[in-house]
């Protein structure tokens, strides 16, 4: 027990290769008396670098209150609290739904980046979501589940801008995806990268398909959780004749650190 309440700390642990936390997450956990996982999807290897005596819980079957309850009951009992996340903790993981009442408490919280499941998936399949000349924007989005999309963002709209698009928590939704796809003027060949378990030791698969066909793909690979669906004009340049290089590196281009060659 101490007299000022601990810090809660809402750490990235990264898509699921505990090798992917970041420095700064890992020393958290290496000085926590408390940790809360989300069970369901951070890979409890995240948690081998707790001190022994830390108390580790899974929040799996927990409601938003209970997670708020047990945060600040640790909170009273110890300095450093870890919250670990799935991914980055600003993405689609309730961080202002936790962070608000536990202020209101008067504990204070911070967060931690960690790697989101985007940059593994394209990572995984060797992909860059931005390409010189060809595409400059990533939209990371989802489709409407149980939670509604607010105006503006129906992925229609948003495909509209051909940008990269990276789907979260869509992967039950193949049909539609592919219907706003259509209707925002995507071809119906225009490849699809799905990535299941990115970085998951042993479990990672990427799969290539085409707007047409990614309900199947879903379908027939069992695909139904833990999945990143992109859709970019940029998949498969690395295959592609010819391509508008980064300006950055281009001979002629001057810059801070290098002066370019005059013609
Ligand atoms: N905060 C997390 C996202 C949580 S929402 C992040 O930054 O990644 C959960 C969704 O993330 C899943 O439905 C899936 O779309 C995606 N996801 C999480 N881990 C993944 C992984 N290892 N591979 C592919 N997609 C993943």
């Amino acid at each position: 027990m101490h007299n000022v309440p601990g810090t809660v700390w809402f750490v990235g642990a990264g898509p699921g290769d505990p090798d992917l936390i970041t420095v700064k997450g890992r020393s958290l956990i290496e000085r926590a008396g408390a940790i809360l996982v989300a069970g369901s999807l951070v890979d409890d290897a995240a948690t081998r670098w707790a001190p022994d005596g830390c108390a580790v819980a899974d929040s799996k079957g927990m409601t938003l209150d209970e997670i708020v309850a047990w945060l600040i009951d640790a909170a009273g009992r110890h300095e450093t609290v870890v919250r670990l996340q799935t991914g980055d903790p600003t993405l689609y993981g309730a961080l202002v739904e936790m962070a608000r009442p536990l202020e209101a408490a008067g504990i204070v919280v911070k967060a931690v980046p960690g790697v989101s499941s985007a940059m593994a998936s394209a990572c995984a399949a060797m992909e860059a979501l931005t390409l010189p000349e060809v595409t400059q924007t990533v939209i990371l989005t989802r489709v409407a589940g149980r939670t509604p999309m607010p105006p503006g963002e129906s992925l229609a709209e948003l495909a509209a801008h051909k940008t990269t698009l990276c789907l979260y928590l869509s992967a039950t939704l193949g049909a539609t995806i592919r219907e706003e796809l259509l209707a925002a003027g995507w071809e119906a060949d225009a490849p699809v990268v799905v990535v299941h378990k990115a970085t998951w030791p042993d479990e990672e698969r990427v799969l290539r398909t085409t707007v047409a066909c990614l309900p199947a793909t879903l379908k027939n690979e069992k695909i139904s959780g833990q999945a990143m669906i992109i859709v970019s004009p940029t998949l498969g340049a690395r295959h592609w004749p010819t391509l508008a290089t980064s300006k950055l590196y281009d001979p002629g281009f001057s810059h801070r650190f290098r002066k370019g060659e005059t013609a």
